[in-house]
């Protein structure tokens, strides 16, 4: 059994993913005594392989960009490719957005992208405990309590000033709280696994992400640097529930429907079993309350289409380690900063969410795939300048306020336009939410 000289320390962390292990890394270099609790051993299997250009900050601030760059492959674009509607395809770059200081972000496999955060949370002094499960938690009374349970089946009690839940998809305090709400909007799953021989794009663009949309939804394809391929297709309710067959199979038929995918994976084999999860957009109506705070997907997670969710974890624990340290010295001032807290993180996450709703939609591709790139007048490459920064996180930039506005524009009157094909397709996105 690991155990600890002490059990009470400034800040309890549940969780040892990106969240967890980036406020606990933060809230150590200010001078922090922090807990963190990781119920497995890293290395471990995560999935969200792909991360997004204003990641490097925070790596870079964690000190670790040199240590992803060596496991990482580097990603200079997202690639779309349409075969439904607007057919075609366009490759967004990075170094086109507003902000020109981050071409690039990295893939990397999240078993040793976590391990080599969590390993930097503990260097940082933080008593960073693997194989320890929070079972229960006592958030009413002024210090905190948490019940932890080691692999031995012995309880632990670890008590804090402040408790931090960045306990990932199980939503610790979420649950307990019963503030977790599905997503009534956005109610599609996800089937994935990792692939050899992978066909990959040439030269720099050999990192970038693709993506397909096909009837059922879309695909990603993330090279990783090993060679393998991570694959996933997230499809419509309706379509996940035609499977009668094996999980493996039923993937390898729905990759076999996109030709260039079946091209690209010709003698392609998936190491080890596909996975599935469904239903997997959600929040809590609870951010923070006296003394407890929930951070990345332990408060909401929506979709994977913009790789948003490792940058949205640990950008929200950056901003919750300052957060915590102001309100360890000034709790007399916890209205304002939790006010100021929730409320950029909420601006944050929307910003990907207006994105997200209409991504599977007619009007949408018609505005996205509709870029010939040498040709373009230049409002047009403005516009898409303003939506390549939103893919690649920089969401808060002002420089792209009026160009995404106009974006949005775009698009409402393309739903008019074409009235017809996109009431259809919202009434069909409707029966799909509804019996999801
Ligand atoms: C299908 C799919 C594809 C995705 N693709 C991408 C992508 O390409 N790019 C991207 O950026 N994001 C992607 N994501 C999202 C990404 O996986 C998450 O947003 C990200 O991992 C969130 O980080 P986190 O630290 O909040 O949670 P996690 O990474 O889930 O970490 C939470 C940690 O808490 C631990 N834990 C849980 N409960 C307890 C407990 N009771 N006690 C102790 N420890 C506990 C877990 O073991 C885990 O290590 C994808 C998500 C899905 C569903």
């Amino acid at each position: 059994m690991t155990d600890t000289n002490q059990n009470h320390y400034d800040v309890l962390v549940i969780g040892g993913g990106p969240a967890g292990t980036t406020i606990a890394s933060m809230l150590a270099q200010k001078g922090r005594d922090v807990c963190l609790f990781e119920k497995a051993h890293h290395p471990r299997f995560h999935i969200g392989e792909s991360l997004l250009p204003m990641n490097l900050p925070i790596l870079e601030k964690l000190g670790v960009l040199g240590r992803v760059d060596e496991i990482g492959i580097k990603k200079y674009a997202a690639e779309f490719n349409s075969l439904v509607s607007t057919p075609g395809q366009d490759t967004f770059y990075f170094a086109k957005a507003a902000k020109k200081n981050h071409p690039f972000a990295y893939e990397v496999r999240r078993s040793e992208f976590d391990e080599i955060l969590f390993k930097n949370c503990q260097q940082k002094g933080v008593t960073a405990l693997e194989g320890m499960i929070v079972i229960d938690s006592e958030l009413h009374s002024s210090v905190k309590k948490l019940l932890v349970r080691d692999e031995y089946g012995n309880q632990h009690e670890f008590t804090g000033h402040y408790l931090i839940d960045a306990s990932g998809r199980d939503t610790v305090l979420a649950q307990q709280l019963k503030s977790k709400h599905k997503n009534p909007q956005h109610r599609m799953a996800a089937i994935f696994g990792h692939f050899h021989d992978v066909e990959r794009r040439n030269g720099r663009d050999e990192g970038n992400i693709s993506i397909y949309w096909f009837q059922h939804g879309w695909v990603w394809m993330i090279p990783l640097k090993d060679s393998m391929m991570s694959v996933g297709c997230v499809c419509w309710p309706s379509y996940i529930k035609t499977r009668d067959t094996s999980l493996n199979e039923f993937f390898l038929q729905t990759l076999q429907l996109i030709p260039e995918i079946s091209k690209r994976m010709e003698n392609a084999h998936l190491e080890g079993n596909a996975q599935a999860t469904g239903n997997y957009s959600y929040h809590s109506n609870i951010m923070s309350g006296e003394g407890f705070l929930l951070i990345g997907d332990a408060y909401a997670f929506v979709d994977p289409v913009f790789s948003s969710g490792v940058y949205l974890a640990m950008q929200s624990a950056a901003r919750g380690a300052d957060l915590v340290d102001q309100l360890l010295d000034n709790p007399q001032n916890r209205k304002k900063l939790i006010g100021q807290f929730e409320s950029t993180i909420k601006k944050e996450i929307k910003a990907f969410c207006w994105f997200i709703y209409r991504f599977n939609s007619p009007a949408f591709h018609k505005l996205f795939m509709s870029s010939d790139e040498e040709n373009q007048h230049p409002v047009k490459q403005k516009l898409k300048s303003a939506v390549i920064s939103v893919l690649a996180g920089d969401t808060n930039n002002v420089q792209i306020k009026l160009p995404l506005m106009t974006f949005k524009l775009f698009y409402y009157i393309n739903k008019l336009i074409e009235f017809k094909e996109n009431r259809a397709f919202a009434i069909f996105r409707k029966q799909q939410n509804d019996r999801a």
